[in-house]
């Protein structure tokens, strides 16, 4: 089954230790894309400004990408700048140039709305509910949010959480958002709001899923090659929801696995500036790396009877 996202597409500027990147492809509906973009057909809708390279919609739609819904409109693509220390865990964002972004006001073209997976990026929650309100009752709805609006808007991205079933943030986020520092309370009263699966990232440290039935927690991936942990959390939703829509499988089986996707492609994402190592991957490759974590979480009850 194809999957619309919704979000931003970025023009972003990347600082860390040991390098960096300018005028970068980037935003949210792009990472998510580009992972999801290895299960299934994409449908992206989003907003660019007239410096948006083609090459950078050309890269795009090789994927697979339907490019129906992303307008060109006149002045300048969204652009984000951020900056990592030796603790890639930690960022501190130097701009966040609006621009064409500020009016951002989705139309889903007529050709989109009855697709059955809808993520929602992280974009203003009174978008985020004018999207709902042009999908026509979509399976599965995945959202994405930040502190940002879990403090300014909180009445509307409550609403919204009412309609929608998987929510996938961080754990500073799953805190703020159920006002609770215990993160296992947290995500109960989060999943009393609405979705009946939460996600929570935990960057290098891995994801925990919460679920009426679930309780299920995939490592981080000790990695020694992380060059730009950038949008690493919008892969894991693309891998995670590209999974489920490919599949069709919400057994709780389906959403461990979906879990471990997710996981998959966050750390591929890691490996390079930008989405340079989203562009290229292979089936092989994702399912190596699929293993490696069943590897890297697998053992086995001792053969003696228990312990003295
Ligand atoms: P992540 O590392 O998962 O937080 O995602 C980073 C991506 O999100 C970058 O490519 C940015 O262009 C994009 N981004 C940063 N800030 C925002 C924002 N306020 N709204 C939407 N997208 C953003």
């Amino acid at each position: 089954m194809a999957i619309l996202v919704v979000g931003s597409v970025a023009l972003d500027e990347v600082e860390t230790p040991f390098g960096g990147r300018k005028d970068a492809l980037g935003g949210a509906a792009v990472y998510f894309g580009l992972a999801a973009s290895y299960f299934t057909s994409v449908q992206l809708v989003g907003v660019v400004g007239e410096d948006f390279a083609q090459e950078h919609l050309d890269l795009l739609a090789a994927r697979g990408m339907d490019l129906g819904g992303l307008v060109t409109a006149p002045g300048k693509t969204f652009r984000w700048g951020g900056r990592y220390g030796y603790d890639f865990n930690a960022r501190d964002t130097l701009y966040t140039d609006l621009n064409v972004f500020a009016d951002f006001d989705p139309t889903i073209p007529a050709a989109f709305r009855q697709t059955p997976y809808v993520f929602l990026a992280n974009i203003d929650p009174t978008l985020q509910l004018r999207v709902l309100d042009q999908v026509a009752s979509p399976e599965v709805v995945g959202l994405d949010t930040m502190n940002y609006w879990i403090e300014r808007t909180p009445e509307k991205l409550k609403r919204v959480l009412e309609r929608i079933q998987i929510l996938l943030i961080n754990d500073s986020e799953a805190r703020e958002l159920a006002g609770e520092p215990n993160l296992h309370k947290a995500a109960l009263a989060i999943l009393e709001a609405g979705p009946r699966l939460l996600v929570v990232k935990k960057g290098e440290h891995g994801a925990l899923a919460f679920a009426r039935d679930l309780l299920f927690a995939v490592p981080g991936l000790p990695m020694e090659n992380v060059v730009d942990p950038t949008g690493a959390g919008d892969a894991f939703a693309g891998g995670f929801l590209g999974y489920l829509a490919a599949s069709g499988d919400l057994s709780t089986e389906g959403l461990r696995r979906a879990t471990i996707y997710g996981s998959v492609l966050g750390s591929f994402c890691c490996e390079a500036y930008s989405v340079d190592r989203l562009v290229d991957l292979s089936r092989g490759e994702i399912e190596e790396r699929f293993e490696t974590f069943r590897e890297l979480t697998r053992f086995e009850a001792s053969r003696t009877a228990g312990t003295q």
